[in-house]
């Protein structure tokens, strides 16, 4: 299997940056998924939270997919809620 060739994936909202967060309703690149879900914050370094929450993420799903073979349990909810402590952090 090749590795990396067959895991772009263009973002469905913007078509033109590479998707890095897979959700059951679509993919989207970091910016276009960071406005759908959290319009109002964009400092750099919430970015950078950001980054790196979808990345364990997206690791956690692949691995997942890869044993079971089935698509990811790790929902946009769980995603959403996961972020929403990591906010938390940072706001408070
Ligand atoms: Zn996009």
């Amino acid at each position: 299997m090749p590795e990396n060739s067959s895991l772009i994936v263009l973002c469905n909202r913007c078509q033109t940056a590479i998707a890095e967060v897979f959700q059951d309703s679509g993919d989207f690149c970091l910016c276009c998924w960071q406005e759908r879900t959290y319009p109002s914050i964009g400092s750099a370094h919430m970015e950078q939270e950001l980054r790196s929450v979808l990345t364990v993420t997206r690791k956690l799903s692949n691995k997942m997919e890869e044993k079971t073979g089935v698509e990811t349990s790790i929902t946009e909810e769980d995603t959403k809620q996961y972020l929403n402590d990591v906010i938390k952090e940072i706001h408070y």
